[in-house]
C-alpha cells in the first residue's frame, strides 16, 4: 500500500479502535457519539484546508503557497514547488522576450510577422516607423490596409519572393524602402524592411553625373570630329606622319562619340522618368531590317539567315527593340570569323511566350564570364572588343530594355562552338 493511503487509514484506524473501546467500556451509544464526533472533526479539518486552498486559487500570482498539515502538507507542499518552478520558467521566458524584444529593435531592419491573411502579428520599432504603424494598435489589422500602395498590395499577393520590391511613396513622405517577404511555418510571413533612401539618393547622383559629363563632353567631341574630317580632306595634306596621326585622332574620337552616345543612351532607359513608349511593334518586319543592317556590318563576310516562324508581334517600344536586337545581331557578326554562320529568329514558344534569339557558329564564351556579360565595360577580351569598336555597354543596354519590357535575357555558349543570345517576352507582352 502506498504511503499515502498507509496515512490516510491512520487515523480512522484509531478513531475505529476508540469507539471499539468506547463501546466496550460504556456501551453503544457513546461509542456512536463518540466516532460522529470523530468523523466531524476530520471533516471539519478537510473543510478548513479546502478553504484555504479556495483562497489561494482565487489569487495564485499574489498568495502564498498554505501550508496545511498532514496529508494536506504534503499535497500543498508539492504544490508549491510546481508554483514555485512555474515561476522561474516564466521569469526565464520574459527575459528571453526581453532580450528578442531588444535584438529585434537593435536590427538595422524593420521586421514584421504577417499570419496566413497577411494581419499583423508583431512588428519592431523599425518595421513601426518604416510602414507609420502602431504595433499595440495595429495588431490584428491587415497590412495592406495600412501600407495600400498597389505594387505592394500586388508583391504580397504574389507567392514566390525572390526579388526584393523596392516601395517609394511611402506614408512616411519621400522615404525609399526595399522590402522582402520570407514565408515560414504555417503560412507565415516575415516582412523585412530597409531604408534605402540614401542609397537611392547617391544611385541618382552617379547616374546624374554620367549622364551630364556624357552630355557634356558631346559638344566638343563633335567639333574634334568635324577638325579632323576636315583636316583629313584637306588636299595639301602630304607629310605620312600627319595623315597617319589624323586617321589615329578620328578612329579615337569616333570610339568616344559612340561610348558617349551608348552612356546617354544607358541613362535614358535608366530614367524612371522615362517611361516605356508603348506601340504595337511588328517583329517580322523588324527582323527584315536587322538582316539588311547585318549584311551591311558583316561587308559579306559572313552567312546570315532569318527564320521568323511567327508572325506575332510586341507591345513596345520600336526604338528599344530595334537598339536591344540590333546590338545582339552586331555582336554576333563581331565574335564570329570570316565563314561564319548567324541565324535571327523569331518564334512562339509552347506557353505562348515569345523568344527572339541570335544564334552564332562565333568564338564562344566560357561559363565562368556568362553571368557577367551584362555589366557594364565587362569584356571576355578586351582588344577584340576595342578591335571591332566595341564599348562594353552593349549587354548593359540590352539588358535594360529587356527589364523594361519585362523579358529574359538568355545566354547559352560554348567556347569555340558559338553563342546564342534570346529575349523571351511574357504573354501580356503579345501585340496580337
Ligand atoms: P562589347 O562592346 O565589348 O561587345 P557588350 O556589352 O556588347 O560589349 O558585350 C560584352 C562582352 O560579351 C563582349 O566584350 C564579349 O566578350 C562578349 N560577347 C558578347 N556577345 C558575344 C558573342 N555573340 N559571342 C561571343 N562573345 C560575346
Amino acid at each position: 500500500m502506498s504511503d499515502f493511503w498507509q496515512r490516510a487509514f491512520v487515523y480512522p484506524f484509531f478513531l475505529l479502535l476508540l469507539s471499539l473501546l468506547v463501546w466496550a467500556v460504556a456501551g453503544a451509544m457513546p461509542a456512536a457519539l463518540f466516532f460522529g464526533f470523530g468523523i466531524l472533526i476530520r471533516l471539519f479539518f478537510h473543510l478548513r484546508n479546502l478553504a484555504q486552498l479556495d483562497h489561494w486559487l482565487s489569487n495564485p500570482e499574489k498568495l502564498h503557497v498554505p501550508e496545511g498539515k498532514g496529508l494536506w502538507e504534503d499535497a500543498f507542499s508539492q504544490l508549491n514547488k510546481i508554483t514555485r518552478l512555474q515561476l522561474k520558467e516564466r521569469e526565464q521566458h520574459a527575459a528571453a522576450l526581453l532580450q528578442m524584444k531588444q535584438a529585434t529593435s537593435a536590427l538595422p531592419e524593420g521586421v514584421a510577422i504577417l499570419d496566413e491573411a497577411d494581419r499583423i502579428e508583431w512588428c519592431n520599432p523599425l518595421a513601426e516607423r518604416h510602414f507609420g504603424l502602431d504595433g499595440v494598435r495595429d495588431r490584428g489589422q491587415q497590412i495592406t490596409y495600412l501600407a495600400r500602395q498597389p505594387e505592394f498590395v500586388r508583391y504580397l499577393a504574389m507567392k514566390s519572393f525572390t526579388e526584393p520590391l523596392i516601395l517609394r511613396d511611402t506614408r512616411q513622405g519621400d522615404l525609399v524602402l526595399s522590402v522582402k517577404l520570407i514565408a515560414y511555418g504555417d503560412n507565415k510571413r516575415l516582412l523585412i524592411s530597409r531604408d534605402i533612401t540614401h542609397l537611392e539618393r547617391i544611385e541618382t547622383m552617379r547616374r546624374d553625373f554620367v549622364a551630364n559629363v556624357s552630355h557634356e563632353l558631346r559638344t566638343p567631341l563633335t567639333v574634334v570630329n568635324g577638325f579632323v574630317e576636315t583636316l583629313q580632306d584637306m588636299p595639301n595634306l602630304e607629310n605620312d606622319m600627319s595623315r597617319r596621326a589624323l586617321q589615329l585622332m578620328g578612329e579615337q574620337t569616333s570610339r568616344m562619340e559612340s561610348l558617349v552616345d551608348d552612356l546617354l543612351t544607358l541613362s535614358r532607359l535608366e530614367n524612371e522618368q522615362n517611361a516605356l513608349h508603348e506601340e504595337k511593334v511588328d517583329i517580322a518586319g523588324l527582323l527584315k531590317v536587322l538582316l539588311e543592317e547585318g549584311l551591311t556590318v558583316s561587308k559579306g563576310q559572313h552567312q546570315l539567315r532569318l527564320e521568323a516562324a511567327c508572325k506575332t508581334g510586341i507591345l513596345g517600344s520600336a526604338n528599344e527593340l530595334h537598339s536591344a536586337f540590333g546590338n545582339l545581331v552586331t555582336n554576333a557578326i563581331r565574335y564570329t570569323p570570316p565563314g561564319g554562320e548567324i541565324v535571327l529568329r523569331w518564334e512562339e514558344l509552347a506557353d505562348g511566350y515569345l523568344r527572339f534569339s541570335v544564334k552564332d557558329s562565333g568564338i564562344g564564351i566560357a561559363p565562368q564570364h556568362i553571368p557577367r556579360l551584362t555589366e557594364r565595360f565587362y569584356r571576355v577580351d578586351r582588344s577584340r572588343s576595342r578591335e571591332t569598336g566595341g564599348t562594353g555597354l552593349g549587354l548593359a543596354i540590352v539588358k535594360h530594355i529587356a527589364m523594361r519590357h519585362q523579358a529574359q535575357l538568355d545566354v547559352v555558349s560554348e567556347e569555340g562552338k558559338g553563342s546564342t543570345f534570346s529575349m523571351v517576352f511574357p504573354l501580356k507582352r503579345r501585340g496580337e
